[in-house]
Formats: structure tokens, sequence, C-alpha cells
């Protein structure tokens, strides 16, 4: 459960921070925002899988106690490329031990994939506020977070994704009696235009192509696919539980709204600001406050017209799967999400056509033994699962 927490006591130390997958477009977007406010927070640990010569950088440039890499083989490679006054370590244990530590206040954590769910779990029981980037701990394991948040009341989770960050602004001060409707906001993609026909053969590069967010690449394919606003309404469903609101989607292709509450006497409220994701992030790590943060304003006067969109369900089958996700819950999420990734890679190794992502999943969905959430080990196993499911589709 998320709650609203109120501290008005003056932060007489710097808060320390983990910033898990440091070398990804939101790791990146972190560092520049923490870089902004070196006054009141300072870097603990850095973490990433690959991608080693940048997280050396990153290390160096927040002055990190420590770096990480989870690749165990790429430990020698890390440590030559550090300065010498940052240790080197590997490994997820290595992480966990000092995320669960007095070394860490805040835990960002912003690894691609499932990967993030054992730090994060770890640090709810630790007390840490964590600050989630990574949708997917939400999506495949949405209960257990849950119900650690409930056994750790001391644990503050803070959503970073731009849509749920503004959610969690505007559910601020409200009671779930209030709020009828939670509205999330798509840009729509590059594909809001093309006919079914054109999205099935559409390639690599037209994908890539987002109108309005500069992001990672799996995220952007998730987005032309619409996949990424199947993952964010399971995400909403999980982080927003205790308001037992209705969930819904416009498309809106400005990208300057990006949410919205409808109350239950018809009114409604909407969060804009420019799409940028140093925005939920700043916001996260200095939640409860809001502290003025250098950047692009929104210029309404100059966009003129926002618009907004039912989504084409009949264009876009990701509606469907996140309705059979949505009302199943258990592992069907997580599986979901598993078949989503490996559909995305074979698309962008060139095996699959972009319209077999949706076979792929809708093969994987269909025949899942739906199960209750329960452990840690039961959720590894059923990502396995479907990820060796996804991988056998033939076409
Ligand atoms: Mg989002």
């Amino acid at each position: 459960m998320i709650e609203f927490y109120s501290d008005n006591t003056m932060t007489t130390r710097k808060k320390k921070i983990a910033l898990l997958g440091v070398t990804g477009s939101i790791g990146q977007s972190s560092c520049a925002v923490i870089d902004n406010y070196s006054e009141r927070f300072e870097t603990t640990l850095v973490a990433a899988r690959s991608s080693i010569s940048q997280l050396a950088e990153s290390a160096a440039r927040l002055n990190a106690s420590i770096a990480v890499t989870t690749d165990c083989t790429k430990t020698a490679e890390l440590s030559a490329a550090l300065p010498e006054n940052i240790r080197c370590a590997s490994g997820m244990e290595t992480i966990i031990d000092t995320v669960t530590s007095d070394a860490v206040d805040i835990v960002l954590c912003a690894i691609i994939g499932t990967a993030g769910i054992r730090p994060v779990l770890a640090a709810i029981e630790a007390g840490k506020t964590i600050a989630l980037a990574s949708k997917e701990v939400m999506v495949a394991s949405g209960d257990l977070v849950n119900a650690a948040l409930k056994a750790n009341p001391q644990a503050k989770l803070i959503p970073v994704d731009s849509e749920h960050s503004g959610v969690f602004q505007l559910l601020s001060g409200r009671t779930p009696e209030e709020i009828d409707t939670i509205c999330l906001t798509a840009s729509g993609g590059p594909f809001r235009t093309w006919d079914a026909e054109r999205i099935a053969n559409a390639t690599l590069a037209d994908a890539l192509k987002h109108p309005t967010w500069q992001m990672g690449q799996k995220i952007t394919i998730d987005s032309a696919s619409m996949m990424n606003k199947a993952l964010e309404l399971l995400e909403a469903k999980y982080l927003f539980h205790r308001y037992n609101a209705k969930l819904d989607v416009l498309v809106h292709p400005q990208s300057a709204v990006h949410a919205l509450i409808e109350f239950n006497d018809g009114s409604m409220l909407a969060q804009c600001s420019c799409p940028d994701m140093k925005l939920p992030i700043a916001y996260a790590l200095n939640y409860p406050e809001r502290i003025a943060f250098p950047g692009k304003q929104l210029k309404l006067a100059e966009l003129k017209t926002l618009e907004f969109f039912a989504p084409d369900r009949k264009k876009f089958p990701a509606f469907d799967f996140a309705d059979a996700a949505l009302a199943a819950g258990g592992t069907l999420p997580c599986a979901m999400n598993a078949a989503n990734e490996v559909a995305v890679e074979r698309f962008c190794r060139g095996e699959i056509k972009f319209g077999d992502i949706y076979k792929i999943i809708s093969a994987v969905m269909d025949k899942w033994h739906n199960e209750a959430q329960i452990s840690l080990e039961q959720l590894e196993n059923a990502d396995q699962e479907a990820r060796c499911k996804a991988r056998e589709v033939t076409l």
C-alpha cells in the first residue's frame, strides 16, 4: 500500500541514495537530478549489469562510495575503470546488503525488467524509502510488494513512472471514498494513426520513432505496441489498490497531461508537466517536499491544443491482455510481462514481425495456469516458464 506522510522536520543531514540501474535512460536522468541537489543527497551505491565504462563514469560523477556490477565476469573491468576512492564490487548480494544497511536511506530502482524485485523487497523489509521506476516490479510481484509494505509500515514506496507519479501527486490528501476513476494518459506512440496491417509489418526503425518521449529501446517499442500502457495499468492497480478505483487510459498525443483522477462527484483533476523524466525523479527523491528544479516549464499557450482520444482497442490488443491480467491477478501479469520481453527481444533480433509480438503474448497468456502470488521463488519460476514458452511459440 502507498501511504502519504508528512515530514516537517528540517533535513539536517544528506539523504543517502542507492541508484540501481544507473546506466539506463532513467538511471542517467537520475544522475542529473542527484547532481543538481548535491546539497540534499549523497550517493552510497550505483549499480548496473553491463555498460561498465558508463557505470564507472556515473560512479565518479556522483562520487559514490561503491559501484556494483551484477555481472561477476565484469568485476576486473569495472575495478580498472573506477577511481581509486570508489569501492568496486559485484553481485546482487552486495546490492542487497548495502541497500538494507544504515548506509542507504532511499533506493532508486531503475533496473530494467524483473531483476529489481529482490532488492526492492529487501529494502521494504529494511524500512527504506523506495523510489520505483521499474514498473515490472509492481506488474510481476504487486501482491508480494504490498504484503511487504503492510508488514513494514515504516517503508515508503513512491512511484517514478511519469503517469503514476502524476496519480500519486493527485491522490495526495484524498480518501478512497472520493475517487471514482484513475486515468493514465498515453502518447499513442508512432503507430497511433497507422492501420492494423501497417502496424503488423512495422520495422524496428519505425517502432523506435517515439513522437514525444526520449527513452530506452525496450520501453520505446512497448510504447509503439501499447504494451507499455498495459504494463502501466497493472502497475497502477497494485500501486493504488487501496483506492479501489476504476482504471482507464486516454490517448493524449501532446504528452502534457500525464494522469487524471475523477472524483465521485464528476469533478476531475489533471497533472501536467513537460515530458521529462527528471521531474518525477526529482519529485520522488524530495517527497514530501517539492523543491525547485531547473528545466523546461510547460507552456500551455505554446501547445495551444490538448487532444484526448479513447484508445483503439481493435488495433492494439495490448488492452485485452491488460484486462485479462487485471481481472485474474496472481502470476498472470508476471507471465504477460515475461512473454512481452521475449517477444520484443525476438522482434529486435529480426526474428519476428511487429504484429507477432501480440501473437506470442496471447499464446503464453491463453494457456497460463494461474496461481495466487505466494513467494518470490514461485514468481521467478513463473517468469522463467513464461519466457521459455514465449521463445518456443512458432508463428
Ligand atoms: Mg510511463
